[in-house]
């Protein structure tokens, strides 16, 4: 398995680790786009959202309850956050590994796209 997010499951590759269960990993961002930006993914490798079968749904679940807990933990709960998944091309999904981007500390706005681009799609 070449992916790079299992490979920081199995260790492999090092990252900043902040919570880790049986079901779940999350660790902060190389790259971040807020103070604090996280990365929260199953153990259990899963490619795309394309991939989710009924049988992933408490999984996935998972992922938003812990994002939500690392919010309270790590202080920007109240002040409020972001979570994002991304979905293959037009989605910017980049790791083939889902994963839930949690973004917090800084107000971010809304919608995502560029002013550039919302011109473009009118
Ligand atoms: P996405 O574009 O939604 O697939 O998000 C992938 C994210 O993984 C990007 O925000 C990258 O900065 C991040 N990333 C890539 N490699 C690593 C790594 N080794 N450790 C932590 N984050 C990473
Ligand atoms: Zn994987």
């Amino acid at each position: 398995m070449s992916c790079l997010f299992c490979k920081i499951v199995d260790k492999e590759i090092p990252a900043d680790i902040v919570y880790e269960d049986d079901a779940v990993l999350a660790f902060r961002d190389i790259n971040p786009q807020a103070p604090n930006h996280l990365l929260v993914i199953p153990k259990q490798h899963i490619a795309t959202l394309n991939d989710l079968s009924d049988a992933d749904a408490a999984t996935v679940g998972l992922l938003s309850v812990t994002a939500a807990k690392l919010a309270r933990e790590l202080g920007f709960a109240d002040s409020g956050y972001r979570t994002v998944m991304n979905c293959n091309e037009h989605g910017g999904q980049t790791v083939y590994h889902i994963h839930l981007h949690l973004l917090g500390g800084k107000a971010m706005g809304w919608p995502p796209y560029s002013s550039t681009l919302k011109t473009a799609i009118g």
